[in-house]
């Protein structure tokens, strides 16, 4: 008998299945919804449908009353530092993508270059940070994320990881040298989208992305985040299964806590134009939706937003933002001088909240809300 997983789940959720209940919706299915403290992914399914929009303003009052009856006024603060921007997979979204055609320079930094990257974020006040790579093991394995978690270790409270899926046994060895938190993204459900816009390389491999936040729950990752990217498919649907997999997760990795990103697809390479472009209003319905779906679980938002959408979005169900991001490796010190007569190094994607981490700061307390610069005690794993 084949081992139980999330794709179990996922094969009973089919499209038609959700497509069905979509269509089944009614005023009435929406303004139940609104009225239950707990919600079946019947009543998410209300939310998020054309039938909700317009209660989009009850929602966002809920959403707000449930968001700080959970966390307060609070906004937890945190930087992303790429360590490298080399990768062996091609993904038609991303500009790190080995085929996406970019000359810009490709570099992984070194530890003397880690250490500059560090102290140069460490000076800005972030004390939470998640560390980057693309998907290229054999150039950046993973002896080397062990050794940036430790070095990073000595700089920030809280050190978290993005980089590709992983044996459980590797993200046990990344456990034990102190990472807090593994992030990530199916990017999509959509298991013919998501061939179509994987083309080569290990993220090819649906399954093992799918089960590797699991894996890493099991290995003792402390926190699981999880996303899609929107804009590569419908939302409707990829929402729906990201719901059920943050709440298979909940389950199975009762000792993670499961965060949720909402990342919004914008700056892709030429090949590559948005097929399922995800509005501002759509944004809102999404994290509201799925604020009063899940209440108590953090919700992030980067820097791929811009200010005016962040400033918007803080009351609404976001409880974490970066700031003062860079999406390069050294774009924080080491590569940041970098001027148009030198090669530049390739950067992720292009950020649209260019603030300093101080007017981020400023911002989120011109809202009337706190930052918060380390969300949990370090000290709570070590005696674990
Ligand atoms: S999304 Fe990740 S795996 Fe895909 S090309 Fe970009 S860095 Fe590589």
């Amino acid at each position: 008998m084949e081992p139980f997983s999330f794709s179990n789940i996922l094969n009973k959720w089919s499209s038609e299945l959700i497509q069905e209940i979509y269509q089944r919706t009614d005023e009435d299915k929406v303004l139940h919804a609104l009225d239950k403290d707990t919600l079946s992914i019947e009543d998410l399914i209300a939310l998020l449908s054309p039938k909700a929009q317009p209660f989009l303003e009850k929602m966002a009052q809920k959403a707000n009353r449930l968001t700080r009856w959970h966390f307060g006024r609070t906004i937890s603060l945190y930087a992303p530092i790429y360590l490298s921007n080399l990768c062996a997979s091609d993904c038609v979204y991303c500009y790190f993508a080995s085929h996406s055609g970019i000359r810009e320079k490709r570099v992984t930094l070194t530890e003397e270059q880690l250490r500059s990257e560090c102290i140069a974020l460490n000076e800005k006040g972030i004390q939470t940070i998640l560390l980057l790579t693309g998907d290229a093991p054999k150039i950046v394995p993973v002896d080397y994320i062990s050794q940036a978690v430790r070095i990073a270790k000595e700089y920030f409270k809280s050190v978290s990881i993005e980089v590709y899926s992983m044996d459980e046994e590797h993200y046990a060895q990344l456990a034990k040298d102190g990472t807090e938190g593994v992030t990530l993204y199916m990017e999509t459900y959509d298991k013919d989208t998501y061939d179509k816009v994987h083309l080569s390389g290990k993220k090819k491999d649906y399954l093992y992305r799918l089960d590797a936040l699991e894996r890493a729950g099991r290995a003792g990752i402390r926190r699981l985040t999880c996303g899609v990217l929107l804009g590569l498919s419908d939302w409707r649907l990829d929402i729906v299964w990201l719901a059920l997999h943050a709440k298979y997760l909940e389950k199975m990795c009762w000792q993670s806590v499961v965060s949720l990103s909402f990342p919004r697809l914008k700056h892709t390479p030429s090949r590559f134009k948005v097929p399922h472009i995800v509005s501002l209003q759509e944004l809102v319905q999404i994290i509201t939706a799925m604020r009063l779906f899940m209440p108590y679980s953090p919700f992030n938002l980067s820097t791929r937003e811009s200010a005016e959408v962040r400033n918007h979005l803080i009351p609404l169900g976001i409880t974490s933002m970066s700031a003062g991001s860079s999406t390069r490796p050294g774009g924080y010190k080491v590569y940041q001088g970098t001027t148009p007569t030198q090669r530049p190094v390739l950067e992720q994607f292009e950020i649209d909240d260019q603030r300093t981490v101080e007017e981020v700061v400023s911002a989120i307390k011109d809202k009337g809300y706190d930052p918060v610069w380390i969300d949990f005690d370090p000290g709570f794993i070590k005696s674990l």
